[in-house]
């Protein structure tokens, strides 16, 4: 039987201008708002700064909002996203792992620039600003706008197919945060740490499964199981992940803009049954269940 847990149309993964979204927080929330959402977080990548907007917003318009961050770490030679869903954004330690996070994105970006122009992109930093809203969170996602605005590109898929990754002449190698540390951050500001779009990394299933337990023994207690970047069936595949692991269940659209991704805000399905909705206990869930 589903619970009306289950039915909450919660997405608890977007994006907004203050990291590789194209939409400012408000609209975030106002788009969510009028697809139905009933339940929200934002999570701009490494950075908080925009949940004040959005949360009064969502206040503004009644939708229950939960404060969220999705922060990029290096495992194993692969980057992984790691949520933080319901922390308090005051948390000194969490702040400031952010920014330490943060910090090596503009000389990074600076070098994915130089490399790109050697392969012909036309004037890579200043394209790629253009589309950039906040000037700590330079993504590769504002260079990947500006090479298809630039016309050597259809879509930003294919940008990152040729151009932004691993192996790729705009690809520059660079260590986010630790595994262990990143959980650290989000549990210690309260929240619940939730692995982002598990079905993404490039690790076989041994190697998923030992970051899944290390994840877990962190202190991590979510994974998203309905997700933007998952099939459906992906869903089954890591459902099963979540009961075997003891992990709650997440679903979040991953949503980056009106015209980016196959799915818009609210737009999924809902959790399989048997799974515990990583919202079961949250009281915002409570108000609209
Ligand atoms: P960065 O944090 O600068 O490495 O950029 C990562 C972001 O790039 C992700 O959050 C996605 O928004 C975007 N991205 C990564 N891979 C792809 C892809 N294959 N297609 C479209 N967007 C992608
Ligand atoms: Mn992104
Ligand atoms: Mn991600
Ligand atoms: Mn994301």
């Amino acid at each position: 039987m589903t619970s009306a847990a289950h039915r909450l149309n919660a997405d608890l993964h977007c994006h907004s201008t203050v990291s590789d979204g194209v939409l400012r927080p408000e609209e975030v929330v106002r788009r969510a708002a009028a697809n139905g959402v009933q339940l929200l977080a934002l999570t701009d990548h490494d950075e908080l700064d925009g949940i004040a907007v959005a949360a009064r917003e969502a206040d503004r318009l009644g939708l229950a909002f939960v404060p969220g961050v999705e922060v990029s770490v290096s495992w194993g030679g692969e980057t992984i996203h790691v949520l933080g869903l319901s922390v308090d954004c005051a948390s000194a330690p969490l702040r400031d792992g952010l920014a330490r996070t943060r910090g090596g994105r503009d000389e990074r970006a600076r070098e994915m620039a130089r490399q790109l122009e050697a392969v012909g992109v036309p004037d890579p930093w200043n394209g790629a600003l253009r589309h950039v809203g906040n000037p700590e969170l330079i993504s590769r996602t504002h260079f990947a706008r500006h090479i298809v605005a630039s016309g050597l590109c259809t879509d930003i898929g294919e940008v990152f197919e040729r151009y932004l990754s691993e192996g790729k002449p705009g690809f520059v190698e660079h260590r986010w945060a630790r595994l262990d540390e990143a959980v650290d951050w989000i549990v210690g500001a309260g929240g619940v740490a939730v692995m982002a779009h598990p079905a993404r990394y490039r690790l076989d299933e041994t190697a998923l499964w030992a970051m899944l337990a290390e994840f877990r023994d962190a202190g991590g207690e979510g994974i998203e199981v309905v997700c933007g970047s998952h099939t459906a069936d992906q869903y089954g595949r890591f459902a099963d992940c979540a009961r075997r692991f003891g992990f709650r269940a997440s679903r979040g659209s991953d949503f980056h803009g009106p015209d980016e991704g196959s799915v818009d805000l609210g737009g999924l399905p809902p959790l399989p049954d048997a799974l515990v909705p990583v919202w079961r206990d949250w009281p915002q869930a409570a108000v609209t269940s």
